[in-house]
Parts: structure tokens; sequence; C-alpha cells
């Protein structure tokens, strides 16, 4: 440990891949091990590419917790076992993508994507909140989007629910500063994570029910192209946004 700092606690959702699992080992392998991480996932059984990825920092300034954002239960019980540790910062990272015309998702889809997004990071938030406030002093990050910016065609539920999540916390950070605590939102572009190219490709080779072919050109020659140029300065890749975020909380 760096002296003249305590190590802060850093708890990050959703880590078994792409940018979470990112965030966690470039925050644990830090040279002057500023971070103790607490990488959390829902199915404890994907954590081999964590660990691996991890090295040494594993057991030392990273351990694994077993949380899902969607259940009520599973986050009470990760935060009461790391209690008497308290979270520093809390990184939302957790989230699921969805793609396609609306007409052809079902509501269970829709509202899974809700369930994750949006009130899975509404869950953490509250659930972490007391404590920072009453020590007056954390950090909140929220992974959204530029979907959280701007429509983008097709991704109309996913780019909703990250619009919802900026709304809330536009609001929640003005009541969070009179109490020292921040909140920040990430808006990465198109990252290249295992989901994102999957998505790209279905949607790239997609057939549109009820699409006019100027839509489905727009998403497959416009969009892709023109969002890299916007955001090209955040990066491409999850390592990129995992030291953006490290900017964030240094
Ligand atoms: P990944 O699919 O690689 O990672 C998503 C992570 O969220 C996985 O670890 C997944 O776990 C986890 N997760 C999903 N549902 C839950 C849940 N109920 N409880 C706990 N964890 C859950 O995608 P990315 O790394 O690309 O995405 C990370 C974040 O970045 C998301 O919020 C996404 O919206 C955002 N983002 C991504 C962009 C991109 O282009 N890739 C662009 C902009 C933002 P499991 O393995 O169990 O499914």
């Amino acid at each position: 440990m760096a002296s003249g700092g305590e190590q802060k606690v850093v708890l990050i959702t959703g880590c078994s891949s792409g940018i979470g699992l990112r965030i966690a080992v470039l925050l644990a392998r830090d040279e002057q091990k500023r971070y103790h991480v607490i990488a959390t996932m829902r199915d404890l059984r994907k954590k081999d590419r964590l660990v691996e990825a991890a090295g040494d920092t594993y057991g030392k300034t990273l351990t694994l917790l077993s949380l899902d954002v969607c259940s009520d239960e599973s986050v009470r019980q990760c935060i009461d076992s790391v209690k008497d540790r308290h979270i520093d910062i809390l990184i939302n990272n957790a989230g699921v993508g969805l793609l396609g015309p609306v007409e052809s998702i079902s509501m269970d889809e829709m509202k899974r994507v809700f369930e994750t997004n949006f009130f899975g990071t509404v869950r953490m938030i509250k659930e972490v909140m007391p404590d920072m406030k009453k020590r007056r002093s954390g950090h909140i990050i929220v992974m959204s989007s530029v979907m959280g910016l701007q429509g983008v065609v097709f991704n109309d539920v996913y780019t909703a629910s990250k619009f919802a999540i900026e709304g809330f916390c536009e609001s929640m950070a003005v009541q969070l500063l009179k109490f020292n605590v921040k909140l920040s939102l990430i808006e990465p572009g198109p990252v290249h994570t295992e989901v994102e190219t999957k998505m790209m490709e279905e949607g790239a080779k997609m057939e549109y029910p009820g699409a006019d072919a100027d839509t489905v050109r727009y998403f497959k020659d416009v969009y892709i192209p023109s969002s890299i140029d916007i955001f090209e300065a955040l990066g491409q890749t999850p390592e990129d946004i995992a030291k953006c975020t490290k900017k964030v909380i240094e």
C-alpha cells in the first residue's frame, strides 16, 4: 500500500467478462496498491477468466463475491457480507443489451433489460448510499452508454434503459453532493466485447420485419462507423474503458 493513504474498497458488478473484468484487473494490479477490489458476478462458475487475468492479485487485492443485481436478496447478502470494510467506490457495470424491432421482442425480454440496467443499478445505489452518506464519503460510478444520450435504431429498449438511469443519476447526484458523495456517469461508444461483437454481427445480417430499407441501411452503413468516429477518444476496447474508469476515480 502506498504511504499516506488508505486502501480504497471498490465493489464492481458484472465482472465475469468484458469491461467489468478489465476494470477489476486494472484496479487490482494498481502499482501503488491503492485499491482492494471486490469483483462480483452472478454466476461464480464463470470466475476462471477473471482469476486467470488477475494472476497473483487474486486473493490479495482482488476478492470475489456472488452478486445478481436483479435480486434484492443477493444484493443485500453481498453488501452485508462486506459491511465491516465499507465500500468507498461502487462501480455499477453489469448490463444487458437487446437488439431488434420492438414488435418482435417480448415484454419479458424488455423487462429484463430494465430490471438489470435500471433497477439493478438503483438497487445497488440504494443499498450502499446510507453508509456513504453516514461516512460523508464515497464515489458511485454508473456505466451508461452513448445510448444514454442519443437514441439508436433497433436499440429502443436498451437506449431507454440507459436514458432512464442517466435521469436517475442526474437527479440523485444533486442530493448526494451535500453528503460529499460523488456520482459519475461513463458513456462509452461501441466497445469490442463479446456481446457487442455478437450484437453487431447479428444486427448486420438480421431481417427486420416491418423495417424499411432506409432504416436497415442506416443501421448497417451509418450508425456503426459514425458512432465509432464520434467517440473514438474514449476507446473501443474494454481495456480503454477500464483506463477511463480508473481516471474517473483517481
Ligand atoms: P458483457 O456482456 O461482456 O458484460 C456484462 C456483464 O454484466 C457480465 O459480467 C454479465 O454477467 C453481467 N450481468 C448481466 N446481468 C447481470 C445481473 N443480473 N447481475 C449481475 N451481473 C449481471 O458486456 P460489456 O462489458 O460490453 O458491458 C458492460 C457495461 O458496459 C454494460 O452496462 C453495458 O451496457 C455497458 N456498455 C457496453 C458497450 C459495448 O459496446 N460493449 C457500450 C456502452 C456501454 P453474465 O456473464 O452472468 O451474463
